[in-house]
């Protein structure tokens, strides 16, 4: 053999080692699944096609949990992993189907909304594929996903996203983003199936209040807030205010903006007649002047290029050397969940929604999240849910 074709030869045989390996992991990413223990408040369990046909059999398609109480009341929907590289909205969400019980009312939550975009990572940023979550009984498992669905899943991309239906022009990877192809239609893209399928239990189990989990960077405007439009300001301004003096913890209203299209807290209030929410809580893990993508960001949110930015007064929360841990955004985001609930229910009495054993924001901090999950091994089979 001559000396090129050796070269050559190494050369193909590294190339493919590589190509194999990488995507070899990438593989088992997506078939990795979360077992999730319905806890005492699941009543059953659907899917998102059962809402929007055109799911069925694709990666699109997610569970949906039904948590109704046995007094009749209002109904709301929790949305999280709209965006799966926020977890903190995910985390909030298993925790209330493992632990919640509704006295009252009825929770539906689905806690992969873009399912597809759960079993993505992102490519040259470097994202851990997993987060571990300690709790009493060892480590439990998670997949860290993406902001949009996989490509695998919805391609080609356009070179611009026109909106449905008004036609505003986005930018074309939103296409894939499910918080910007709502109010969505039944034979759109894939994601624009999701959104209409959501649209579809809203009206169908006329839902009283839709709550849109998520997380974003510090150095974000919209951040640390409850996003509402005008018919839910009121609401969310109330929880806002009660979390504040009951609780100690911030978070302020954000308006939600009527001429920008296709996000959820403008959508679903647009096109049926529920009260939507977004929430959002700083993930430093997403700014982009950080150190390395890793695990540990992910949980504790420490990182030295944000407090040094912080000291400049670049970031739109307070830093300081705590980061700011899982903790405290799941706990933010359970607090401010029963608010928005207790809030809605003063003013409705006949639709009010009452659910206990979701910790608060003290408790989640104090005990950690992994305290609340259960050992999936010794929970009873027809329990544990593949998500
Ligand atoms: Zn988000």
């Amino acid at each position: 053999m001559k000396r090129p074709a050796i070269v050559k030869a190494v050369l193909i045989v590294v190339f493919l080692f590589f190509v194999i390996e990488g995507g070899l992991r990438l593989y088992r990413h997506r078939q990795f699944d979360i077992p999730v223990v319905a806890g005492p408040g699941v009543t059953r369990v659907g899917r998102l096609s059962d809402f929007g046909p055109g799911l069925k059999g694709t990666k699109a398609d997610t569970l949906v949990y039904f948590l109704e109480g046995p007094e009749p009341g209002g109904k709301a929907v929790l949305l999280s992993s709209t965006h799966a590289n926020e977890p903190e909205g995910l985390l909030a969400t298993l925790l209330m189907i493992e632990n919640a019980v509704v006295e009252r009312g009825t929770l539906i939550i689905i806690p992969q909304f873009n399912h597809s975009g759960s079993r993505n990572t992102r490519p040259g940023d470097g994202y851990p594929l997993y987060f571990r979550i300690s709790t009493e009984w060892g480590l439990k498992k998670f997949r860290m996903g993406n902001r949009d669905a996989s490509p695998l899943d919805q391609w080609p991309d356009p070179d611009v996203y026109i909106h449905y239906p008004d036609r505003q022009l986005l930018s074309y990877i939103d296409v894939r983003n499910v918080n910007r192809t709502w109010p969505g239609r039944p034979g759109g893209p894939l994601m624009e199936k999701v959104t209409f399928a959501a649209m579809e239990i809203m009206r169908r189990e006329k839902v009283d209040i839709a709550i849109d989990i998520h997380g974003a960077e510090t150095m974000f405007p919209v951040t640390n807030c409850i996003v509402a439009p005008e018919k839910s300001n009121r609401i969310a301004t109330m929880a806002a205010l009660t979390v504040k003096a009951r609780e100690g913890f911030d978070s302020h209203v954000e308006p939600s903006p009527s001429g920008f299209r296709g996000l959820s807290h403008r959508e679903i209030g647009d096109y049926s007649d529920t009260l939507p929410f977004l929430l959002e809580a700083p993930i430093p893990f997403l700014d982009q002047p950080t150190g390395p993508k890793t695990e540990k960001l992910l949980l504790d949110g420490k990182d030295p290029f944000l407090l040094s930015l912080a000291q400049k007064k670049k970031l739109f929360v307070s830093y300081d050397e705590s980061g700011w841990p899982l903790e405290k955004r799941v706990g933010q985001h359970c607090s401010l969940t029963l608010e928005i609930l207790n809030q809605y229910s003063k003013k409705n009495p006949d639709r009010s929604i009452r659910a206990r054993e979701i910790p608060r924001y003290a408790e989640i901090v104090q005990n950690g999240v992994g305290h609340y999950f259960h050992d999936p091994s010794l929970a009873q089979k027809d329990k544990v849910f593949l998500n």
